[in-house]
């Protein structure tokens, strides 16, 4: 698998805040990898370089060996990078399918001008992804009355209609039940399966974590601190005792692997 995202020697201060200090990770083709590390470790700072939103005090990032650095996030997002989970993104007016339409003609480059006929262009294209994520029977909904884990999905939607190359998910599942948040990442790495989409994602459920990523990344106070599979990070004495002091990573072991 090749790097689709890379960055190296990734930094950014807050005055005397090492937020993030040199991080050089790659996202490979067709990879479901999570960043995880305590409160404060600089996991929305890291998200926010990478889609533009902050600029590194140092170090590159690159889109499929293009130096994305300093772009703005609408360029960042014109090259690929999709994001999701954005609330303010969604029109609360419209229908589910309508929303999926209007994204599909803004990546068209037929924007809002066009949107009195938004409820007959791309309306099968937009069907076809609320199929992939179980939102087809929904799609003649209004917005405004859908539950908040059929709003994460539409959302989803609403972000595969740019076709991104990678998307980013920082805690998409922030506010979610424990069987709604499993139910997104299941749904995440099918679509990772079937689209070929590479995804970089927060969480906080290590539950969640260990069951869907392929490689997972910890961030500690700035640093990539440790990296590998779930086993591999289970088992890392130093991501146990970064966790022991906030307590909850291994929660869900019930001591079987490390009594
Ligand atoms: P995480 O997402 O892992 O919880 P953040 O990236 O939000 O961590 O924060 C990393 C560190 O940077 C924290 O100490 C936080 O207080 C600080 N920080 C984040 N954003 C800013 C900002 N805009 N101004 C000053 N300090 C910030
Ligand atoms: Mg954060």
């Amino acid at each position: 698998m090749g790097a689709v995202l890379e960055t190296s020697g990734l930094t950014r201060n807050f005055g005397a805040i090492m937020a993030v200090d040199d991080v050089s990770f790659e996202l490979r083709s067709g990879e479901l990898l999570a960043l995880i590390g305590p409160n404060g470790a600089g996991k929305s700072t890291c998200f926010n370089m990478l889609m533009g939103q902050l600029k590194p005090t140092k170090g590159r990032v690159k889109l499929g060996g293009e130096d994305i650095t300093g772009l703005s996030p609408r360029q960042v997002w014109r090259k690929g990078v999709g994001r999701t989970f954005q609330i303010t993104s969604t029109y609360s007016s419209m229908t589910v399918v309508e929303n999926v339409q209007m994204s599909l003609l803004s990546h068209h480059g037929e924007i809002l001008r066009f949107l009195p006929y938004a409820t007959r262009q791309y309306r099968e294209e937009a069907l076809s992804l609320l199929a992939l994520v179980n939102m087809a029977d929904q799609a003649d909904r209004h917005c405004a009355v859908l539950a908040y884990g059929d709003l994460k999905r539409m959302e989803l939607a609403i972000a595969l209609a740019h076709d991104p190359k990678v998307l980013l998910m920082d805690e998409p599942t922030a506010g979610m039940a424990p069987k709604e948040r499993v139910a997104l990442m299941k749904l995440t790495a099918d679509i990772v399966r079937r689209k070929g989409v590479s995804v970089l994602f927060t969480e906080h459920d290590m539950d969640v974590v260990f069951a869907h990523s392929h490689r997972i990344m910890v961030l500690n106070r700035g640093a990539l601190i440790a990296e590998g599979t779930a086993e591999d990070i289970r088992n890392n004495t130093t991501v146990r005792e970064v966790y022991l002091g906030g307590g909850t990573i291994f929660a869900d072991q019930g001591g079987a692997a490390h009594a």
